[in-house]
């Protein structure tokens, strides 16, 4: 890949981040909020929910977060946009969409097929 492309998937990479860091931080501040206007009375219950879901949001954005710092090394080193599992060139329409992606479309449905094996 050369150099003004992986600038721009760079910047993608970057702007990406910010909006996930962005994101949760007002997500975790609504949570706050929202457990402070809670009449005593409704209840604990509510409160513990709000809590779970926004540790379940930070679970899922940290995953997304290492995976952009991932890809932001990879830029480093000069190995970004290589399929992890083939070696390949992932497709760059899909970089487009998911600039964090390490695997090429065909590694991803195999490894997607392998935790639904694993999920069942
Ligand atoms: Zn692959």
């Amino acid at each position: 890949m050369d150099r003004e492309k992986l600038q721009y998937f760079k910047e993608l990479l970057l702007k990406k981040r910010e909006e996930i860091l962005r994101e949760v931080a007002e997500t975790l501040k609504d949570l706050e909020e929202g457990s402070e206007n809670l009449p005593d009375a409704v209840d604990q219950a509510a409160r513990e929910t709000n809590l779970v879901i926004g540790l379940r949001l930070r679970d899922r954005d940290q995953k997304l977060l290492k995976k952009i710092e991932k890809a932001l090394k990879k830029i480093e080193e000069g190995t970004y946009g290589i399929c992890e599992a083939c070696g390949v060139e992932i497709d760059e329409k899909r970089l487009m969409a998911r600039p964090e992606a390490t695997l090429c479309i065909d590694c991803k449905r195999a490894q997607e097929r392998l935790e639904k094996i694993k999920g069942e």
